[in-house]
């Protein structure tokens, strides 16, 4: 794994390509991953936020997902190939796994995004097992059941749409619980596929 370090938030040196072999690789491991995909935004936002950064500095994964943090790279010489966006490699990941028969949970979004988004997932690639879905609006004491239900499901990704960086906060802060082999934060992504 190579990273370059943008406002002290690592950020991996990948291409589409390279992305996704690192997620096919995280996804072979015993133990769980997350998979963070900072655009500039949440970069600047690191730079003010402990907590943030150090969800950054322990995810297996931070894709360049901004073409901020491309041309950041280009004038500092920081090694950046190309913008690689969360909604590009979530699809590839579905590619993957429909080919692979790789299962996964969608946890976020509004009511009923979800369950549209699954919809035209598997409209797509109707060889991916979707293990469950569930709106991303909760109060405190339903996180442990939906932390239960995800677990007893046990998908072997979990996209989590609760908004950046909400989202990635909540993996980093579940991470020892959750029983999934990849976490990753899609934010509006789910809405795309919901369409
Ligand atoms: N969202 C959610 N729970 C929340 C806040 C947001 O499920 O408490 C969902 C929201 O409905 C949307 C997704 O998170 O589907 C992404 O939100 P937003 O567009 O604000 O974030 P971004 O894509 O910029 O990270």
């Amino acid at each position: 794994r190579k990273t370059t370090k943008i406002y002290g938030s690592p950020i991996d040196i990948v291409t589409m390509e390279s992305a996704v072999e690192r997620f096919k690789q995280l996804l072979d491991r015993s133990s769980f991953s997350f998979v963070c995909t900072p655009n500039t935004e949440i970069v600047m936002m690191a730079k003010e936020d402990e907590e943030l950064t150090e969800v950054l500095k322990l995810s297996d994964m931070n894709i360049p997902d901004g073409i901020g943090l491309i041309i950041a790279s280009k004038i500092h010489r920081l090694g950046l190939v190309e913008r690689v966006t969360g909604i590009d490699l979530m699809g590839e990941i579905l590619k993957f796994c429909n080919y692979s028969r790789k299962s996964i949970y969608i946890f976020g979004g509004k009511p009923g995004v979800a369950k549209r988004a699954v919809h035209n997932i598997l409209e797509k690639y109707p060889g991916i097992e979707v293990k469950g879905y569930r709106n991303g609006y909760f109060k405190k004491d339903e996180e442990k059941n939906i932390i239960e239900n995800i677990n007893k499901l046990s998908p072997d990704i979990l996209f989590v749409a609760l908004g950046a960086p909400k989202q990635e906060k909540w993996i980093y802060k579940h991470r020892k619980e959750l029983k999934a082999k990849i976490a990753m934060g899609v934010g509006g992504c789910i809405d795309i596929w919901a369409g």
